[in-house]
């Protein structure tokens, strides 16, 4: 089999390894291929392509994992073969960068009232790409004693509904299948398995979009399944990846660790040409 791992987070947004660093650690694993999907951006994208240039039959898939609102949750989509270059994923993406700055500066106000002492400019700094995310903000409450780890500094302060959380501007489901459409992507949803409400994913599906994410590293053996199943009997594709962050289990990210077949690459490959590029 022909390992790839389709969900990877780099220093871009919140992961913690470079796109270099990335692309070494999917070759150390023996995977053929990798897709970065950072939240968001495709800023990390060239730098793991040129890596992977580097080395012999491994490839790089650009990707992009879109937050997304439908009625009031969160749904993650996950673009494949997109244009990075294209203009109009550009401006959105830049769009939701700032949106991004706008509400990490109010969450931090709203430390900063309850008399916690972090600053805007500290979490900026530890950022690669100028993306906020609420993992840098616990990052810093954690280096200052706030938070005990990233899991306590959600419950006890930026977790939704938690007394520093703000929202940010997201796309609708459907507008982000759009946007990846539009820049000749494939349309997946992430983690399916995390929705709560399993009505939305029989809605979603009739948005065109083209695949769901049945693997992934928080899905349980039975989830993987009946998502697999759901995913043949809709005819949709399904893909696989980690969602890794970069953290170190062990003295490995778990980047690898979920995978599919590298015929899954090639499929979507096919579908983005025929149906989005052309
Ligand atoms: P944001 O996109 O800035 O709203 O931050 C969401 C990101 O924070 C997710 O992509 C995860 O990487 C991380 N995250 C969300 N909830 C938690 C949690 N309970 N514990 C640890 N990390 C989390
Ligand atoms: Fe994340
Ligand atoms: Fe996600
Ligand atoms: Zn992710």
């Amino acid at each position: 089999m022909n390992k790839v791992d389709l969900h990877i987070h780099t220093t871009a947004s919140d992961g913690a390894l470079s796109p270099s660093e990335v692309v070494d650690w999917a070759v150390k694993k023996k995977l053929k291929a990798i897709a970065i999907t950072d939240h968001d951006t495709t800023l990390g994208i060239e730098e793991a392509i040129k890596r992977a240039a580097e080395y012999q039959d491994f490839y790089v898939v650009p990707g992009i994992e879109l937050s997304s609102d439908f009625e009031g949750e969160e749904i993650h989509i996950l673009g494949y073969f997109i244009n990075y270059m294209n203009s109009e994923i550009l401006n959105i993406t830049n769009i939701l960068k700032e949106s991004r700055m706008t509400r990490g500066k109010k969450m931090i106000d709203k430390l900063r009232k309850m008399g916690l002492d972090i600053t805007f400019d500290e979490v900026k700094k530890i950022t690669d790409k100028k993306f906020i995310g609420r993992p840098h903000i616990a990052k810093i409450l954690i280096s200052k004693g706030y938070a005990k780890d990233i899991q306590d500094a959600f419950d006890r302060y930026i977790g939704r509904g938690k007394p520093a959380y703000e929202n940010r501007y997201k796309l609708s489901v459907s507008d982000s299948i759009k946007l990846i459409h539009n820049s000749g992507g494939v349309a997946i949803i992430a983690h399916p398995g995390l929705i709560k409400n399993n009505k939305i994913l029989d809605i979603i599906i009739r948005f065109e979009i083209d695949g769901l994410e049945a693997i992934h590293s928080k899905h349980n053996d039975e989830k993987t399944e009946e998502l697999c199943n759901y995913a043949n009997i809709n005819n949709l594709i399904y893909t696989g990846g980690s969602d890794c962050h970069g953290s170190l289990i062990g003295n490995q990210p778990m980047l690898g660790d979920y995978f599919v077949d590298y015929e899954i690459v090639e499929k979507m490959k096919r579908i983005s040409e025929v149906k989005y590029k052309g």
